[in-house]
């Protein structure tokens, strides 16, 4: 059962949201060679409960911090420690935010000070795959438009598609349903519904699409080696199309 927000509910997401979109503009100035993913950590969670709200990834499942820090070829989930970013990492911060028992939940990669050129690239087609697969999304859309998109844009580029993990609803739980894949076919899935709240959430590597979870039960590293990016926006879907709710 896919839920339709009340007026009421999409208010409050729209301030989760707006929250979260905010910590992550907070954020950006700090990711500098020799900052830690500690430090970053203890900033997102300070600014988060500064606006009234509650970091939703902090023990969720048990995970230890507040924020997702995952480092050139970790996809997602990394745990924040005593690690330094370095000139020429890239680092995707997953965020989300609680605010009066709903979420916002968006992540972002960003560059540290100068990256490579091939870096370059992941990023700005990952990021163009999240507004590719967003752009699918209206009243009477399927789920499956939207994998579709993000998996053909993807493959032009010759990047990996991420599969084991997938997008989801938003709402007073920050992953319910409908999974929303990176890869699928146009008209397959479920219908979606004007006040259905989505993550859409592209997971691209340079190389393999093979990933495997380091010995923390946490990691998730590509196979090869090689960096992946991850771009992530929560979405209610309108009649003919969609609203951001967590702008940056
Ligand atoms: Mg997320
Ligand atoms: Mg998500």
């Amino acid at each position: 059962m896919i839920s339709i927000k009340t007026k009421r509910e999409i208010e409050l997401l729209r301030k989760a949201g707006e929250i979260t979109g905010k910590t992550h503009r907070y954020l950006e100035k700090f990711i500098k060679p020799g900052i830690t993913t500690k430090e970053l950590d203890k900033l997102a969670y300070d600014f988060i409960i500064k606006e009234n709200a509650t970091p939703s990834f902090l023990h969720y499942d048990g995970f230890p911090a507040s924020i997702c820090t995952s480092i050139n070829d970790e996809v997602v989930h990394g745990i924040p420690s005593n690690r330094k970013l370095k000139e020429g990492d890239i680092i995707s911060l997953d965020i989300g935010a609680c605010y009066k028992g709903y979420h916002g939940d968006s992540a972002w990669t960003y560059p540290v000070g100068k990256i490579s050129d091939e870096k370059k690239a992941l990023l700005e087609y990952t990021e163009k795959s999240l507004y590719e697969g967003l752009s699918a999304i209206h009243n009477g859309a399927h789920i499956g438009d939207i994998g579709e998109k993000v998996e053909t844009y993807a493959k032009k580029h010759h990047l990996g598609v991420v599969r084991e993990l997938v997008g989801h609803g938003v709402g007073s739980n920050v992953h319910e349903m409908p999974d929303v894949p990176n890869y699928g076919k146009a008209n397959t899935g479920p219908l979606l519904k004007e006040g259905m709240v989505i993550a859409v959430e592209p997971m691209l590597n340079l190389g393999t699409e093979e990933i495997s979870i380091l010995d923390d039960g946490w990691t998730i590293v590509t196979d090869d080696g090689k960096p992946s990016a991850h771009f992530e926006h929560t979405v209610l879907v309108t009649k003919d199309g969609y609203e951001i709710l967590t702008k940056r």
